[in-house]
């Protein structure tokens, strides 16, 4: 199905129409704003698929672009208008960035895998959006320099509302966040401050990606000291914003490179091939290659953001490969790897 730009903003409009207004979503600022955000330049491939259905769409490296209604919904839960400054946590394509920066004064996002990223930035970019600062990092701690926010919005799935944003609302401020274990078990969960009062309530059950939290830069160097090399012991990526002028919270953009094991169905399933694509993709050097006891082992060097979205990729690997055990090791730089390569 190819789709012009006449097409799609028909479809558009349909959407708003069926999917939001017919749901019962009355807030005229948001079906404005979702009118006029074009979805469908947010969706990979979308010439392919209809960017405007009912449901959430796949944008690569696990992530997926949310449902329009729970997009509206959440927006609208907010309660902001333009003199909000609101953040978002887990911006992804960057769609809920666009359709808050049409209802909010100021929006800073942030989103921890550098791809993701990159592309909502150069799609953002590419619609106008002065008011939107995008940062690469863990959003789970909020954006201290920058608090604190009329509004915040969590477009991943919570254990429990983080308690580092909490403190970063401001009075009379909101957090919409979906909490819960599993897949099946989220509820979209409003936290209002008054005071010092936090008061929480409830909307429609849900279903988001987790919420990844990262190792602060502390843990990490007291996992280092204690020689750790744990199954799931990854580090947050080095941080940047849209301008690239002052760093994120806490992190220090660098280099990094690591040493890493991954084992279970990943021989004969194009693991190497898939990797080798996937690191020249994100810019990495290093090499992959089969072990002999079934496993495979990857040296994986470059940006922080880069090595951490490639440790993501590596822990789901290819569609046959089935990732049981992943570890990951500090590994010394090496000046002699130039590109990526399969040995
Ligand atoms: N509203 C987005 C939803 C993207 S899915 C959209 O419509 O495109 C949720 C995103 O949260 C994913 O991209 C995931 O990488 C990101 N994420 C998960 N944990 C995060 C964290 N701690 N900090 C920042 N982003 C996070």
């Amino acid at each position: 199905m190819v789709a012009d730009a006449a097409d799609q903003g028909v479809r558009r409009l349909r959407m708003v129409e069926e999917q939001l207004a017919g749901r019962g979503l009355r807030d005229e600022d948001v079906l404005a704003a979702m009118r006029s955000v074009p979805r469908d330049l947010f969706v990979p491939g979308s010439a392919e698929v209809d960017a405007y259905a009912d449901t959430p769409l796949p944008i690569g490296l696990g992530q997926t672009i949310s449902q329009p209604y729970m997009v509206a919904l959440m927006t609208s839960l907010l309660k902001v208008d333009v003199r909000s400054r609101v953040l978002e946590v887990g911006s992804g394509s960057g769609y809920q960035t666009a359709v808050l920066a049409e209802v909010a004064g100021e929006v800073f996002a942030i989103e921890r895998l550098a791809p993701l990223a990159e592309r909502a930035r150069a799609t953002l970019a590419r619609l106008g959006y002065p008011n939107v600062r995008l940062a690469i990092g863990d959003g789970a701690r909020g954006w201290h320099e920058q608090a604190p926010f009329s509004g915040i919005l969590v477009a991943a799935a919570a254990d429990e509302v983080p308690p580092e944003l909490l403190g970063q609302l401001a009075d009379g401020g909101r957090l919409v966040v979906p909490v819960g274990r599993g897949r099946h078990e989220q509820v979209l969960t409003i936290v209002e401050r008054v005071g010092e009062a936090f008061h929480e309530s409830h909307d429609t059950r849900c279903r988001f990606v987790p919420l990844v939290r990262d190792a602060s830069p502390d843990e990490r160097r007291k996992a280092a000291m204690r020689g750790s090399s744990a199954a799931e012991d990854w580090s947050p990526p080095g941080g940047e914003d849209a301008r690239g002028d002052s760093a994120y919270p806490g992190e220090v953009a660098g280099m990094k490179s690591v040493d890493v094991r991954v084992s279970g169905a990943v021989q004969g399933v194009y693991y190497r091939a898939s990797a080798r694509r996937e690191g020249a993709l994100r810019g990495l050097r290093g090499w992959v290659r089969n072990q002999s006891d079934g496993s495979v082992a990857l040296r994986l060097q470059g940006d922080a953001g880069a090595v951490d979205s490639m440790l993501d990729w590596c822990r789901v690997g290819p569609p046959s490969a089935r990732v049981s055990r992943l570890t990951v090791a500090d590994a010394p730089a090496d000046e002699t790897l130039h590109d990526f390569e399969v040995r």
